[in-house]
C-alpha cells in the first residue's frame, strides 16, 4: 500500500521548486494533492505533472499574506475533497539583501507576512480540518537559517527561527489530539528561488559551504517531508530536521 493513500494534502508554494517536488512525491505515493500558488502557470503546471502521471490535483490560487486565502485553500481541500490529512507550508521568498541598518522596512514586512505569518495563517485554518478529519501531520519548510544566521538577510533569518519556534509551540498544544507538527531545514538547494537571484560566482560559493560538495535538489527535500507526513514517523512531533549536506553540522 502506498505510504499516503487516500489522504488530502494542502502544498502551498506547489507551483515551483521544493513544493513542485513535494506534490509530484505526494501524489504518486496517493495522497490528493491541492496545489496552492501565486503562480496561476506554476500552479496549474504541477497539476498537470500530477494527472499525467495518473495521480490527483487541483490548483487554488491563493497568498499565504492573505489569512483569507488560506482559509479559501482549505475550504476548496473540504469540498472538492471531502477533509484534511496533511499539510506542508512550503510557499516562501528569499527578500531583499541588504545589513540590517540599511534594510528596506516594506522588504522586511513582505518576508514577515509570507514566510513567517504565511505559515501562522495556513497552521490557523488547516488544523480545524486536521482535527474535524480525526488527525493528520504538518510539515514547515524552515531552513538552516532557522537555526543559524548569515550576513544580509535579516528578514528571512528571523523569519526561519520564528517558523521553528511556531512550529514548537503549535506541536506541544496539538499532540495529543492526532495532530503532528514538524518543521524542515534545507540547505541551499538548486531551485528558481537560488537560480533566479544568484550569478554563477554566488552559486559557486554557496555549493562551497556545504561540506557534500553540492546544493541540495528539491527531490532529497521531498523525501524528508514525505517520511514526516506519513505514519513512519508516528511518534515525531515538534521536532526539526536539517536536510543539507551537512551544513549545520559544522
Ligand atoms: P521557489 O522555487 O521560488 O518556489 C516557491 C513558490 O512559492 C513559487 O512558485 C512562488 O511564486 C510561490 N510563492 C511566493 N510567494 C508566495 C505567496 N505569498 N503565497 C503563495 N505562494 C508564493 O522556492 P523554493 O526554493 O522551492 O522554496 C520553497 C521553500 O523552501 C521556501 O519557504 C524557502 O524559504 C525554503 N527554502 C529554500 C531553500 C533553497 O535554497 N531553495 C533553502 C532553504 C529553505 P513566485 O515564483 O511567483 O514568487
Amino acid at each position: 500500500m502506498k505510504s499516503l493513500q487516500n489522504k488530502i494534502a494542502i502544498v502551498t508554494g506547489g507551483g515551483s521548486g521544493i513544493g513542485r517536488a513535494i506534490c509530484l512525491l505526494y501524489a504518486s505515493e496517493g495522497a490528493k494533492i491541492v496545489v496552492s500558488d501565486v503562480d496561476e502557470k506554476g500552479g496549474e503546471d504541477s497539476v498537470a505533472q500530477i494527472k499525467a502521471k495518473g495521480g490527483v490535483a487541483i490548483f487554488v490560487k491563493a497568498d499565504t499574506s492573505k489569512p483569507e486565502d488560506s482559509r479559501k485553500v482549505v475550504e476548496q481541500a473540504v469540498e472538492k475533497f471531502g477533509g484534511l490529512h496533511i499539510a506542508v507550508n512550503n510557499a516562501g521568498i528569499g527578500g531583499p539583501l541588504s545589513p540590517v541598518g540599511e534594510y528596506p522596512v516594506e522588504g522586511w514586512d513582505k518576508v514577515i507576512s509570507i514566510n513567517l505569518s504565511g505559515v501562522f495563517y495556513g497552521l490557523r485554518y488547516q488544523i480545524p480540518a486536521i482535527l474535524a478529519a480525526g488527525g493528520g501531520s504538518i510539515v514547515n519548510i524552515a531552513s538552516i537559517l532557522g537555526k543559524v544566521g548569515t550576513k544580509g538577510s535579516a528578514a528571512y533569518v528571523a523569519a526561519k527561527h520564528g517558523v521553528i519556534g511556531l512550529t514548537e509551540a503549535s506541536a506541544l498544544e496539538y499532540a495529543d489530539q492526532k495532530i503532528r507538527i514538524n518543521s524542515i531545514g534545507p540547505g541551499y538547494i538548486l531551485t528558481p528561488l537560488l537560480t533566479k537571484s544568484l550569478n554563477d560566482t554566488a552559486m559557486k560559493a554557496l555549493v562551497g559551504l556545504h561540506p557534500m560538495g553540492r546544493l541540495g535538489t528539491a527531490e532529497e527535500v521531498a523525501e524528508l517531508a514525505l517520511w514526516l507526513n506519513s505514519d513512519k514517523a508516528s511518534f515525531v512531533t515538534g521536532a526539526y530536521y536539517n536536510v543539507d549536506g551537512g551544513y549545520l553540522a559544522q
